[in-house]
């Protein structure tokens, strides 16, 4: 082969080698979207559906999934259910399976400025804001013993309800040895206490006209700046009741998904 001929040959596979490699520069560059389905369990598998398809649909195939074992004392997962063989399946198929409290629902009294948080940020559904430290590490062992037992894996970790822990839940995440743990700001190790991600989650609210505002308004600000390396997106059942959110919902993964790739929590 004459120089001419190799030095063309060469030319070609490399760029025939770079073009083939565009698809997965968003892999490579290493900058990860952790996407999720909160609140999980029998009483909201409708918008479960909706939410997982429109997932699947733009490409993010196995959020992670944060479930509830017995949402609001009203829907309790239990062995040997369609449920629970559906959440196996579910585990089987490459979804993160999370502990997201135990009746979601804030059942505690508050005082000073943990009174506030309850009572403003989360509409009662925090959880693990109030409790001390006991009865926390019981609903956490329980919790994931039941997980475990149905999806016959570990579970990825814990996320309280709300994203709000009290002094208790982080005494009992150190006290089970959960490994992963998230709040609107971090993920973090709760037995090192290292902290593995740092940006705030994206979240859409359907509780008010007020709040509905103010989370499309952050997630379009969001579509519109740099990202850090590790994005999250997190969606909630209540989010399938509005046409508007859906639709930013399904904007700002499309905008998330071209410069970074579905990525798992564990992989942190
Ligand atoms: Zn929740």
């Amino acid at each position: 082969m004459s120089d001419e001929r190799k030095v063309s040959a060469a030319f070609r596979q490399f760029w025939l080698g770079s073009v083939t490699l565009t698809p997965y520069l968003a892999e490579m560059s290493q900058s990860r979207l952790l996407a999720s389905i909160h609140d999980v369990g029998p009483r909201s598998e409708h918008a479960f559906d909706l939410l997982h398809d429109r997932f699947a649909a733009l490409g993010v195939a196995t959020p992670a999934l944060l479930v509830v074992p017995d949402h609001w004392g009203e829907a309790p997962i239990r062995p040997g259910t369609p449920f629970a063989t559906r959440l196996r399946a579910l585990a089987d198929g490459g979804h993160e399976i999370f502990l997201h409290g135990w009746y979601h629902r804030d059942t505690g009294t508050h005082s000073g400025a943990a009174s506030f948080k309850a009572k403003h940020m989360t509409a009662g559904e925090g959880e693990f804001l109030g409790l001390g430290a006991g009865e926390a590490e019981r609903r956490i062992r329980d919790g994931r013993a039941l997980l475990e037992d149905i999806i016959g894996r570990p579970v990825t970790g814990f996320v309280a309800p709300a994203w709000l822990y009290g002094e208790g839940a982080h005494e009992a995440l150190k006290a089970t040895g959960i490994q992963l743990a998230e709040d609107h700001w971090r993920v973090w190790n709760p037995i090192s206490g290292a902290v593995l991600a740092k940006s705030p989650v994206i979240t859409w609210a359907s509780r008010t006209r007020m709040r509905r505002w103010s989370s499309l308004a952050v997630a379009a600000a969001a579509r519109m700046v740099p990202l850090p390396k590790v994005v999250r997106l997190a969606v909630h059942p209540g989010d399938v009741t509005s046409p508007a959110l859906l639709a930013s919902i399904s904007a700002t993964l499309k905008s998330m998904l071209r410069t970074h790739a579905p990525g798992r929590y564990s992989d942190l």
